[in-house]
């Protein structure tokens, strides 16, 4: 199929393309520039140069799952494992409270140590400590229960990707135990809870196809989440996968830029694993329609051992160097980090 710069005036109208012509969007980088150059008009539209900045907090990095991509699967024995304390996550939110965030991500592997009645202690503490910001969880899949005991707790969003909406593909990057089914069923679970709700997928994961990449923008249609958060598969060697290459930062600047015209209003970070297959990566992202960065909140000391993939960057600075270095990235680009909550608008 031949496109045209029509396809992307189109794209941006209705907000969506049939699958053929999406998928051929995707295919060619012969439309890159009208594609970005339509996002970015569109990302200013709604909301001007404004950049978010989330405050990352990786509190575990202990795992009960074994997804075959990530570095911190429970089969990766050589991993050193690692747990903060409430005070030391308490004390990462007041450090980050004092640099402007105000918006706390706690993210972690599957750690069964942090029971429910641990979340919801830890978060309604920062809730307490912070009531003027929003607090975030991405701590994977649970009964409905929990979350609704997190979210009385005080927490308000949730980070959950759905990795892939395609079962036979979903099944080649998890082990048995693990179910899409289930992970689809959080995400609405999640919504009708009434969190603001982030999924999200991998580009360029092992033995994804184009068809694997349009199930995953129809699923978010259907989902319709707040924030949408993207990046390139980056292999880690103590995993199954290692040895597979890595997704292309192209790829991943295309989709941004499609979801961008497909879904004006969502907040889409320009992701940490983006700046790390390309030393450019964040700020192509954000002039291809993204509008939140994450700079990471936790202790330098642990910030080597969240090892999802190999490579990862900013594990060296402190918070305060996170945030002046990122600040100055986003100006690069051509936009202005704000310290606001950053509703969501719909
Ligand atoms: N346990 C939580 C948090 C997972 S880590 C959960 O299940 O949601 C956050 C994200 O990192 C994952 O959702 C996944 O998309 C991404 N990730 C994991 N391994 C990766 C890898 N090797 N390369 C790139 N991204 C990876």
């Amino acid at each position: 199929m031949r496109l045209s710069e029509d396809h992307v005036r189109l794209l941006s109208r209705e907000r969506d393309l049939p699958d053929e012509e999406l998928r051929a969007m995707l295919e060619t980088d012969a439309l890159d520039a009208p594609l970005f150059a339509e996002a970015d008009r569109v990302r200013r539209e709604n909301y001007g140069d404004e950049v978010y900045i989330r405050g990352l907090i990786e509190f575990t990095n202990y795992c009960k799952n074994n997804c075959y991509y990530c570095g911190i699967r429970r089969g990766n024995g050589n991993a050193e494992r690692y747990r903060l304390s409430k005070e030391d996550i308490l004390s990462c939110c007041a450090e980050g409270y004092e640099l402007g965030f105000r918006t706390f991500v706690l993210q972690g592997g599957e750690d069964p140590y942090f029971t429910d009645e641990r979340v919801c202690d830890i978060v309604s503490a920062i809730r307490r400590a912070h009531p003027d910001c929003a607090i975030t969880l991405s701590i994977g899949e649970k009964e409905k229960e929990s979350y609704q005991a997190y979210f009385d707790a005080g927490a308000n969003r949730y980070l959950l990707r759905h990795e892939t909406a395609s079962e036979e593909h979903y099944r080649l990057l998890h082990p048995e135990s693990m179910s899409l089914q289930h992970r689809k069923d959080c995400l609405f679970m999640l919504k009708e809870i009434g969190y603001q709700v982030g999924s999200g997928f991998m580009v360029g994961s092992p033995y994804q196809t184009m068809d694997n990449l349009l199930a995953d923008l129809r699923f978010l249609q259907a989902l319709s989440p707040d924030m949408i958060g993207i990046g390139p598969y980056i292999p880690h060697n103590e995993t199954p996968f290692a040895g597979q290459p890595a997704g292309s930062w192209q790829l991943t600047l295309r989709l941004i830029a499609v979801l961008r015209l497909m879904f004006p209003y969502a907040l889409i970070p320009s992701t940490t694993a983006l700046g790390t297959i390309h030393p450019l990566g964040r700020e192509l992202g954000l002039k291809a329609g993204a509008n939140v960065v994450m700079p990471n909140l936790s202790p330098v000391s642990v910030r080597k051992l969240y090892d999802l993939y190999e490579n990862k960057i900013c594990t060296g600075e402190e918070a305060a160097q996170c945030r002046g270095c990122l600040e100055a990235r986003v100006a690069s680009a051509g936009y202005r980090v704000v310290t606001a909550v950053g509703n969501v608008r719909r």
